[in-house]
This record gives structure tokens, sequence and C-alpha cells, in this order.
């Protein structure tokens, strides 16, 4: 294993064992959507709260249980997209599956820089079985969005 994975590995590891964003939160906002997902192929499974405040992602949170690539996955998401507007919190999705579909190849700066921790995940892409996995959360946050600005009208 090269340093580059071991210190991916790392990050994945220490998401897993200290998850953000864990425990959903009551929430005096507006909008609020939520989604349930589960994977059975593994038995991960999570439920998402997002609040929007307008065009912010106010808060996310989640509570789940499963394998360390799920739980770590949706604790990347949290820090990443909490506090982003819809536009950014797009991008991002995009670059994480774009990641998810490059078959372990790294991404470019520009994406790097989009994904910051979840460049970790890249090395799952080269497993089909895992990709499920890694996504579980983000697949909950893109529903959540749109259930929260369905609460809208
Ligand atoms: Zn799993």
């Amino acid at each position: 294993m090269s340093s580059l994975e071991q210190m991916y590995q790392q990050v994945i590891m220490d998401h897993a064992r200290e998850a953000h964003g864990r425990g959903l939160v009551d929430l005096d906002l507006v909008q609020v959507g939520e989604s349930h997902q589960v994977n059975t192929t593994c038995g991960d499974e999570i439920r998402l709260r997002v609040g929007l405040d307008h065009d912010t992602v106010a808060s996310v949170t989640w509570e789940g249980q499963g394998c360390s690539i799920s739980q770590a996955s949706v604790s990347v998401l949290h820090e990443l997209v909490e506090g982003q507007d819809l536009t950014d919190a797009e991008a991002t999705m995009e670059a994480f599956r774009a990641l998810m579909q490059a078959k372990g190849e790294a991404p470019d700066d520009d994406q790097e820089e989009i994904l910051g921790d979840a460049t970790a995940f890249v090395g799952v892409g080269k497993y089909p079985a895992r990709i499920k996995c890694a996504m579980l959360g983000w697949m909950a946050f893109k529903d959540a969005i749109i259930q929260a600005r369905k609460d809208q009208s």
C-alpha cells in the first residue's frame, strides 16, 4: 500500500470513529427535509435531515449504522456541505459522484479542492459493491433537499 493510500485509509477510519453531524437535530427552520436510505447488500442504513435557510444548507444531521465506509462518507458529507449554498452543494455532490465513477483514478486539482476529505474515498471507486456504501449518505442528502424544497409551499 502506498503512503497516499495509507493516508486516505486513515482519513476514512478517523471519520468512522468520530462521526461528524451524527444525531438528528430538531430544526426551527421553514424548510426541513428528511430521507431514509438503506443499502441492503451491505446492511447500511442512514436517516438524514436537512434544514435550508433560503439558499443555504443550514443544517445536515443524520443517524445511521453500517460499515465504516458508509458512516465515514456521511460524516465527510456533513463537513463539506453544511453551510454551503445550494449551488455549491450541488457541485460537491456532482464531484463526489464523479469520484465514485472514476474507477480509482485520482481527481484533478479543481475536483480535489471541492472534495477535501472526500478525496480519501477515491479507492472505493474500484469496488462497485462498496460504491453503494459510500453513496448512501449522499443519496439521502439529495433526497432530503428535494423534500425540504417541497416543504416550502
Ligand atoms: Zn456498507
